[in-house]
């Protein structure tokens, strides 16, 4: 099976949040009342991580979306079976219409990507832009990222680019379809 996924480059990352705003628009999760009351959804984040004491400081910044896991706790958890792996792509994709609104897959999800349509009763989340991607374009948040620290594509593939050019994969972080690129030390305050 292929494994489509992102590659998360945070020698770039700068955590400006703009793919976060364009996936939302392109999910039309942007009507907060009715998406999610209460909250604002997100089907990525962005996380950071300050290292070093002044003036040797660095901030390292990265984004989450679903991991598209390889053996993922979100399908075993749904007893409706409406999320499937999809063999062609590894995708992991939620059917709206088989959701049952039960949450089981928030609760199995050790990643915390999946939001709630209270309103619809439904669970949703990243689905690494399946429409785009299957009429040949990249994901939204690669497309817009304006340092370019996320790539598309098969994940392996992804890999070996990665080692082509020399960079360490930090492994942890890239347990699953989503691999995150560690920074360089030149690239940090820390380095310097
Ligand atoms: S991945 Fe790109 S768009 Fe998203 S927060 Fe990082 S720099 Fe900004
Ligand atoms: S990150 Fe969570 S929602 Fe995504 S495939 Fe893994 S368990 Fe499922």
């Amino acid at each position: 099976m292929h494994q489509l996924g992102l590659m998360i480059d945070m020698n770039k990352c700068i955590g400006c949040k703009t793919c976060v705003v364009a996936c939302r628009n392109h999910h039309g999760i942007v009507d907060h009342e009715n998406c999610m009351p209460g909250e604002i959804p997100f089907y990525i984040r962005v996380e950071s991580l300050t290292e070093g004491t002044y003036p040797l400081v660095s901030e390292h910044c990265w984004v989450v979306p679903c991991q598209h896991c390889k053996n993922a706790q979100c399908v075993k958890a749904c007893a409706s079976e409406a999320i499937v792996k999809d063999p062609q792509t590894g995708i992991v994709r939620i059917d709206a219409d088989k959701c049952a609104g039960s949450k089981a897959c928030i609760e199995a999800c050790p990643y915390n990507v999946i939001q709630f349509d209270a309103v619809r009763n439904k669970a949703h989340k990243c689905d690494l832009c399946h429409d785009r991607v299957v009429a040949g374009e990249i994901p939204v948040c690669a497309e817009v990222c304006m340092t370019d620290a996320i790539s598309f594509g098969e994940v392996e593939m992804l890999r070996q680019t990665a080692l082509d050019q020399g960079r360490e994969i930090d492994r942890k972080k890239s347990a699953m379809s989503i691999v995150y690129l560690k920074p360089t030390p030149k690239n940090t305050l820390a380095g310097v």
